[in-house]
């Protein structure tokens, strides 16, 4: 996300959704779905604007909200985080990552995280004045090397930054990996940052929160949001749950980058978090029906496919079909046959693009005729 001159451009997100607006392609590059989350959501946010909650909400987010973040860790995962003291509402998952980082990196700090990482990562560690140091994962199911991971830590390592299920890849880490990186953490005395968006979009395998593993609850702070879980990502309502001291920081940063959150929408979200299991359950098993769509369709195209065990993200190779440049292609994809993708090379630094740089990321969370279209127009690439 760093420019090679050092500043902070435009997002590959602006930039892919920009083209495939004016190209009118089919948009598989940013992630948002293409039909809105459940209607009893909408409707308490229309209710609640009607009733007048439009005024700010209390910095840490209103008292429901808090109790529904709290009582959604109790039922999935056996975590009991107190609604006053461990959850903090905030807008969107994006600004508890800013504020996290900001409370807790300081300058000359090592920060690392897995590569390919999330740009928001990059940016807000630069931003920080801190250094960010990666850790490679590997095709085909883009995990990490124990050693590698190991040897990334160090005497100025400060916080780490882990993020499953992974965007871009659609990896999802088992506890070896998680509880290797918490007994790293423990050692060198380390923060983590655990960004969980995808938490209910796993495909079979389940989600391990961090915050649950050995000795982790007391150096982790455990972030999500409403945006990817109830198909609203518009609102931009998160959280961060964590130990007294641990968010009480991150609530002194985030006070003075917006101090609060849409007070509507975390009455919606609310509401959203006590929707029955089933509802998280049935959303699941819809995604996953159309990472089989997409999948399909980007081998018959005759991409490499690395299937994903969770997130809404597929990323496949292209090249198996000629191509060597997956940046240059994202640019020329929506002339080329009407279909926007993200390339995985601007999730890393230049190493790691290198790595990466055949590699493109399609998101699937589209209805499955728009998904039919698209793995059609990509027949048209081989
Ligand atoms: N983290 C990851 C890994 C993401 O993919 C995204 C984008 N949804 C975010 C954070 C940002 O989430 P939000 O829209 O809630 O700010
Ligand atoms: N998280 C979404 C993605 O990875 C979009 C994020 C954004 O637009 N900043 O596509």
């Amino acid at each position: 996300v760093l420019g090679s001159d050092g500043r902070l451009g435009v997002t590959i997100f602006e930039e892919m959704t920009g083209l495939a607006v004016r190209t009118g392609a089919i948009n598989l590059g940013q992630g948002f779905p293409d039909e809105d989350g459940p209607a009893v959501m909408a409707e308490a946010a229309r209710r609640a604007i009607a009733e007048g909650s439009n005024q700010y909400a209390p910095g840490k987010g209103i008292p429901v909200l808090r109790t529904a973040v709290s009582a959604h860790q109790k039922r999935f995962y056996g975590l009991d985080p107190d609604p006053e003291s461990e959850v903090l509402i905030t807008t969107g998952a994006t600004e508890a990552i800013a504020a996290a980082v900001l409370a807790l990196a300081e300058p000359g700090d090592d920060v690392l995280t897995f590569e390919p990482f999330y740009d928001s990562y990059g940016a807000m560690i630069g931003l920080a004045g801190a250094n960010h140091v990666t850790v490679p994962l590997h095709a085909p199911r883009f995990q990490p090397d124990l050693a590698e991971l190991e040897a990334a830590f160090g005497p100025k390592t400060r916080v780490v930054i882990l993020n499953n299920p992974h965007n871009p890849t659609g990896a999802v880490f088992g506890p070896e990996v998680l509880q290797r990186v918490v007994d790293l953490a423990a050692e060198h005395g380390a923060i983590i940052v655990t960004d969980e968006v995808y938490e209910h979009l796993v495909f079979g395998r389940p989600h391990i929160p961090v915050a649950t593993l050995a000795g982790a609850a007391e150096r982790t702070l455990s972030i999500s949001s409403a945006g990817k879980t109830f198909s609203f990502t518009g609102w931009k309502v998160g959280w961060v749950t964590g130990p007294e001291e641990l968010v009480a920081k991150v609530r002194t940063i985030k006070q003075f980058l917006t101090y609060s959150s849409g007070t509507p929408f975390q009455v919606a979200v609310a509401q959203g978090l006590g929707l029955p299991d089933e509802f998280f359950s049935e959303a699941a098993d819809a995604l996953r029906r159309k990472r089989d769509i997409l999948a399909d369709g980007l081998r018959q195209a005759g991409l490499t496919v690395y299937l994903p065990d969770g997130t809404y993200f597929i990323t496949a190779d292209t090249a198996s079909i000629g191509f060597d440049d997956a940046l240059d292609l994202a640019r020329k994809l929506p002339e080329l046959v009407g279909v926007a993708a993200i390339p995985v090379s601007v999730f890393c630094h230049e190493e790691g693009a290198r790595r990466t740089r055949s590699l493109l990321r399609f998101a699937f969370c589209k209805r499955d005729t728009v998904l039919e279209e698209a793995a059609g127009r990509l027949a048209g690439l081989g």
